[in-house]
């Protein structure tokens, strides 16, 4: 009897084993257990790179067995006694590995020198070398067919090696999907045809064939090529959806100009870059909705606007808070508001900080003797006191407030906007979708929306991840902007650590400010300090106490780090932003925005710990202001590995989108997406956002023809139907974020 995508597994494998597919691997449905695709092929004979095992790895080897020996263990105490067989097995440049199984001595009769096998465990350390205790193993028989299985075993050259757990190895897994293909019905094809002979790709039935039991390399080619193809269409056919919906749901416009925006123009004390005032005027349109219409046509809608949707990418220092905030005023000189969303408390307290000083006068709104036009910039966090709340609360609702700066506590119940315009979101990469969401809930009619982002990000992620949002980058630093000197220096080295800190006393001489910056808080017992073998990473609570007592004797020093009180670090972020404070020892609550021109020395230790991005914001916060920047990664990174090269890289270059890309190539996909992409994970399972850029850029343009000319996906009701799945998982995150 056939079976089809949406059958339980239990009708198919068996009651047992499709628990054990559920609880070790989530397979529910035939569907499921057909989409569990190989991780890799092993080939009988190939080179199974035994000298390359890491310590710690669950591995599934292919190797030949070229000795066994029975042993026997000497009886001690508290210890178990009993057998056990020592096999060794080699590859085919004859490296070997020991593999051990205790009290299975009948293993002997099938551990036979000369037989291959696939053999699975974690790679284990005896005396000092690397084995498999008791691995899983499933010996191939010898030339002669024994077995229908055996023969397919060494006809079919490339063995598909799942992903696998403890009760589960590769083997049975692969059992159990050879009973599910043999079973199934020809599955509908969800691509639609006209893109399948377009992109050439195999039909979906074929491709399932060829992925769990490839004929060929070219076969498996062709299965993946078309498997992905498929993930990549049904991912952006939700994204173009989604926009298309979005853009529907009108917005109010907000006219180019205004009083406000203007006389704060007229008061602004320097030029804009070219790219600032590109960005504005595409923003200003956008606002009063005086683009031109959106690709496909809605006839009965047509003088609406659609909301905003920008993402605005710019390095560190490129101006973006300036951009944002002459956006927020247009909108407030039509009776809107604007609120702005960091990531931190501190942040937030900075944005605030900032705006009402480059607003001036135009931020007392409805004090005696400020400009008419003036409006009010209300901060609200977490940390306000309950009487600061109310009253900024009321101001809100009122409508009197124009700019609300806030971190996430802006998303709460009980925060009530007048007439909400305009959503500026501070570095999207901290912050998921279901948050942007939530705020924009807030408005009536959908509030336009802005995301400034300072990490670059690489084309395809933008595409894919941020698929429903335009994007814009300032590509050029305003002009004044000084020069950094990036030095990689080791740790160990006591001539450069103490050139170091003569470094940060000269700059504090010289009347300038330096930052500290390390990896971790201390003073808490249950803090993570790495589970590895490395020590543990150096901790701002201790590395202040020793700067003060040595290096960095008589300095001003201050303390910020996240598990501080608001209030503090608002005292500390003052002090020093006041040059109360000569050298700030931090962690990376400093890492984004947080604005000191004076600052001109940054400290990082134990750099190899952080990311490139997170080293290039970092670096970011020196070279604000007239005087040159210096940034010095300390770090015990050896010469020639691999985190050492990373942090020369970023001492080779400021430019933030090389040092994107590079970071992106380092870091495995799931972080780069992180939350942005949570609910959308079940669904992309070959598709790489780095290598498979055509692919994704030829389906995102099939994608947007396809809801062109159908925006139901009612000529395409099995692709529609993996749409609606995507949008719905993505939705239910959305929900429960
Ligand atoms: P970003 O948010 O992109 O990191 P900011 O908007 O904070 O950058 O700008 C950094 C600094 O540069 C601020 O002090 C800001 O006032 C200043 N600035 C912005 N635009 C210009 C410009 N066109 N010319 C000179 N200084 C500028
Ligand atoms: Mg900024």
């Amino acid at each position: 009897m056939t079976v089809g995508l949406d059958a339980r597994l239990r009708d198919v494998v068996g009651a047992k084993t499709a628990a054990a597919l559920d609880k070790g691997l989530g397979l529910e449905t035939v569907g499921d257990l057909l989409s569990h695709y190989p991780f890799r092929y092993a080939q009988r004979g190939e080179q199974t790179d035994l000298g390359s095992l890491q310590l710690g790895e669950e591995v599934t080897i292919f190797a030949q067995v070229r000795a066994a020996v029975q042993k026997s263990m000497r009886p001690r105490p508290g210890k178990r006694s009993g057998s056990y067989l020592e096999v060794v097995v080699a590859d085919e440049a004859g490296r070997t590995l020991t593999l051990t199984y205790f009290n299975q001595p009948w293993r002997v009769k099938e551990l036979v020198p000369g037989r291959w096998g696939l053999f699975a465990g974690k790679v284990a350390q005896f005396r000092g070398r690397l084995q498999l205790n008791s691995p899983q193993s499933r010996m191939l028989s010898d030339g002669a067919a024994d077995s229908a299985e055996a023969v397919e075993e060494f006809a079919g050259a490339l063995i598909p090696v799942y992903p696998a757990t403890a009760d589960l190895p590769t083997w049975n897994i692969g059992k159990c999907v050879q009973t599910a293909l043999d079973r199934l019905e020809t599955p509908a094809d969800p691509l639609p045809a006209a893109i399948r002979s377009r992109q050439r790709l195999m039909d979906y039935a074929t491709a399932l064939h060829q992925i769990h039991r490839p004929e060929s390399f070219e076969s498996l080619g062709a299965a993946k090529k078309r498997l992905k193809w498929q993930e990549a269409l049904v991912m952006q056919a939700a994204l173009v959806r989604r926009k298309a919906e979005a853009a529907v749901e009108p917005a109010t416009p907000r006219p180019t100009g205004g009083a406000i925006l203007e006389a704060f123009d007229a008061a602004l004390p320097f030029e804009l870059t070219a790219g600032q005032r590109r960005v504005g005027e595409e923003i200003a349109a956008e606002l009063a909705g005086t683009r031109p219409p959106v690709s496909h046509h809605h006839p009965n809608q047509s003088e609406l606007c659609p909301p905003m949707h920008r993402l605005l990418q710019g390095d560190v220092g490129s101006g973006k808070t300036l951009v944002a905030l002459r956006a927020m005023l247009q909108v407030v000189a039509h009776g809107g508001q604007a609120a702005i969303l960091a990531p931190t408390e501190v942040l937030a307290g900075q944005h605030h900080r900032s705006i009402v000083e480059m607003l001036g006068e135009l931020a007392h709104g409805g004090e005696l003797g400020a400009p008419l036009e003036a409006t009010r910039v209300e901060l609200l966090t977490g940390s306000a006191t309950a009487a600061q709340r109310r009253s900024t609360l009321e101001a809100v609702k009122s409508g009197e407030a124009g700019i609300v700066v806030g971190t996430h506590a802006l998303l709460y119940d009980g925060v009530d906007f007048a007439d909400l315009g305009l959503v500026v979101v501070d570095e999207q990469h901290r912050f998921g979708v279901e948050q942007r969401d939530a705020l924009r809930s807030k408005a009536e009619r959908p509030p336009h929306t802005l995301v400034m982002t300072a990490t670059p990000i690489p084309r395809t992620v933008a595409m894919t991840v941020y698929g429903d949002l335009e994007t814009s980058r300032l590509t050029e630093l305003p002009a004044g902007r000084s020069p950094i000197d990036t030095h990689v220096v080791p740790y160990t080295d006591q001539r450069w650590m103490n050139r170091t800190w003569t470094r940060v006393r000269e700059e504090v001489a010289a009347g300038r400010q330096a930052y500290v910056v390390c990896p971790r808080v201390g003073g808490d017992d249950n803090e993570d300090t790495g589970a590895d073998d490395r020590r543990p990473p150096l901790a701002v609570t201790d590395t202040i106490e020793q700067l003060r007592t040595g290096p960095l004797h008589g300095l001003r020093l201050g303390l910020l780090h996240g598990r501080l009180d608001a209030d503090e670090k608002d005292r500390v972020m003052r002090a020093y932003a006041a040059g109360d404070i000569d050298v700030l020892v931090a962690t990376t609550v400093i890492e984004v925005g947080v604005n000191v021109p004076n600052a001109t020395a940054m400290v990082i230790l134990d750099a190899e710990r952080f990311g490139i991005s997170q080293l290039h914001q970092l670096r970011g916060r020196v070279g604000r202001g007239s005087h040159p920047g210096l940034c010095l990664l300390v770090s015990e990174a050896a010469e020639g590995t691999a985190s050492r090269e990373r942090l020369d890289a970023v001492a080779s270059t400021t430019d933030g989108f090389a040092l994107a890309e590079l970071d992106l190539e380092q870091r495995r996909e799931g972080d780069v997406l992180g939350a942005a992409q949570s609910g959308t994970k079940s669904h992309v399972k070959l598709l790489s956002l780095l290598r498979d850029v055509d692919i994704i850029e030829a389906a995102r343009a099939d994608a947007v023809e396809l809801i062109t000319a159908d925006p139901r996906l009612r000529q395409e009701p099995a692709f529609a139907a993996l749409v609606d799945d995507l949008a719905a998982d993505r939705g239910e995150y959305l929900e429960k974020g």
